[in-house]
C-alpha cells in the first residue's frame, strides 16, 4: 500500500537536501489543488508529497524514518492519521512555508518553469543586466584605453539597509491577508489563491516607509568605475562587466553590465574588420616614374614604394599594419589606395615642356585608353544597329 517517502518524491535514498527541494517543488506544483480543481487523486498526491517532504527535509525526522522504516515510522503517530481536512491544511502549510508564503500564478499555471528568476516573493531576486553605450575615439580602439564610466545604479538604501522601513520602525503583519501572503479570488467555479495585493505576497507590510527611499529599499546613486578597453575593439563590441548591472533584492546577486562600443569615424583611416584603408594622393611624376612616399600607419610614419606606372585607384598593401587583433592573433593589413594627383598651377614654360613631352607619346603608352576606346566603339555601334 503506502509508498516509501523516497519513492513518493521520486528520489534516491541518499538524495541531497537540494534534490529533495527540487523534487518537492516540481511535484507540489504539479499536484497543487489550485491547478487541479476537484481532482481528488491529485489532492491525495499533494498531501503525500508534502508529508514526504516534511519528513525527509528534517534531518532528525529523516534519520528516524530511515531507522524505523516506513510502516513503523508512520504508525508511530508522528505523521498521518489525522482527519482528512487537517491533513490537507497541514500539506498546504508545508507548501506555503516552502515557497516563502508566496507562490505566483506563473509558478502554478505555466510560464518559464525552472528557469524563472523570481521564485518566491521574499526570496533573493537577482539584479537586471544593464546596457551602457560608450562612444570612443578611433585611437582608443587602436591603442586601447582606460575609460571612466559613470552611471546611475540602484543600491541598498543606506538609511534602512534595504529594509524599506524608517529606522526604529519595523514591519507588521499584513491586515489584508493576515500574514499568509495569499488572497482567494473566485473565477467561475473555482476559487484560486493568488499573492495578496496589499503586501504582494510577502505577508508583511512596512509600518513606516523609510523617508530616504520611500519604502523601496533601494536608492539610485551615481557610481563610477574604470573600464579597460583592449586594442582592437570595434563598433558593436560588447564588453561584459560582471556585477556592475542592477543591484539584487533580498540578497540576490547584482546583474552584469554590457558596455556596447561605438567608435567615432576617423578622417584618415576607414576600418574593414581587422584591415584599415587609407587614401593617399601621390604626385603624377612619382606614379609615372616610381618612387617612395611616406604614408601614415597607426604605429607611426612608414615609407612605401610606389612602382613605376602606378594608376589611380591602385591599392598597395602593408602587411601587419592594420588593427591589433582582439583575440591575440595576427594584426590585419593596411591598404593604401593611390590617388594620382595631377599638378596644377603650371607656368607657361612648364606647360610648354609638358606639351613637347606629350607629343612624343603614342597609344602604346596608354594601353588602358586603347582598350577602353575599343569597348566604347563596340557599344556605340551596337546601339545604333
Ligand atoms: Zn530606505
Ligand atoms: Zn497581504
Amino acid at each position: 500500500m503506502a509508498q516509501d517517502y523516497y519513492q513518493t518524491l521520486g528520489v534516491s535514498k541518499n538524495a541531497t537536501a537540494d534534490e529533495l527541494k527540487k523534487a518537492y517543488r516540481k511535484l507540489a506544483i504539479k499536484y497543487h489543488p489550485d491547478k487541479n480543481p476537484g481532482d481528488k487523486a491529485a489532492e491525495e498526491k499533494f498531501k503525500e508529497v508534502s508529508l514526504a517532504y516534511e519528513v525527509l527535509s528534517d534531518p532528525e525526522k529523516r534519520r528516524q524514518y530511515d531507522q524505523l522504516g516506513h510502516d513503523a515510522y508512520t504508525s508511530h503517530g508522528t505523521a498521518g492519521g489525522g482527519a482528512n481536512g487537517a491533513d490537507f491544511r497541514h500539506a498546504q502549510d508545508i507548501f506555503s512555508q516552502f515557497f516563502g508564503g508566496g507562490v505566483s500564478f506563473e509558478d502554478l499555471f505555466g510560464g518559464g518553469g525552472g528557469g524563472s528568476r523570481r521564485r518566491a516573493y521574499n526570496g533573493p531576486v537577482d539584479g537586471d543586466d544593464l546596457r551602457y553605450d560608450l562612444e570612443i575615439d578611433f585611437e582608443d580602439a587602436m591603442y586601447g584605453a582606460d575609460k571612466k564610466i559613470t552611471m546611475p545604479r540602484l543600491v541598498d538604501c543606506p538609511d534602512c539597509s534595504g529594509s524599506g522601513c524608517e529606522p526604529g520602525s519595523g514591519k507588521k503583519v499584513c491586515p489584508k491577508c493576515g500574514g499568509t501572503g495569499q488572497q482567494t479570488v473566485s473565477q467561475g467555479f473555482f476559487s484560486m489563491s493568488q499573492p495578496c495585493s496589499r503586501c504582494r505576497g510577502t505577508g508583511q507590510i512596512i509600518e513606516k516607509p523609510c523617508r530616504k527611499c520611500g519604502g523601496a529599499g533601494r536608492v539610485e546613486v551615481e557610481k563610477s568605475f574604470q573600464l579597460h578597453i583592449q586594442p582592437g575593439v570595434d563598433t558593436g563590441s560588447r564588453l561584459r562587466v560582471p556585477g556592475k548591472g542592477g543591484a539584487g533584492l533580498h540578497g540576490g546577486r547584482p546583474g552584469d553590465l554590457y558596455v556596447v562600443i561605438h567608435v567615432r569615424a576617423n578622417d584618415i583611416f576607414t576600418r574593414n574588420g581587422e584591415d584599415l584603408l587609407c587614401e593617399v594622393p601621390v604626385p603624377y611624376e612619382t606614379c609615372v616614374l616610381g618612387g617612395v612616399v611616406e604614408v601614415p600607419t597607426i604605429s607611426g610614419k612608414a615609407k612605401m614604394r610606389v612602382p613605376a606606372g602606378t594608376q589611380s585607384g591602385t591599392i598597395l598593401r602593408l602587411k601587419g599594419k592594420g588593427v591589433p587583433s582582439l583575440r591575440g592573433g595576427a594584426r590585419g593589413d593596411l591598404h593604401i589606395r593611390i590617388l594620382v594627383e595631377s599638378p596644377t598651377g603650371l607656368t607657361a614654360e612648364q606647360q610648354e615642356q609638358l606639351r613637347k613631352f606629350a607629343a612624343g607619346l603614342n597609344e602604346k603608352n596608354y594601353p588602358r585608353m586603347a582598350s577602353y576606346r575599343e569597348r566604347a566603339k563596340r557599344f556605340l555601334r551596337d546601339d545604333q544597329a
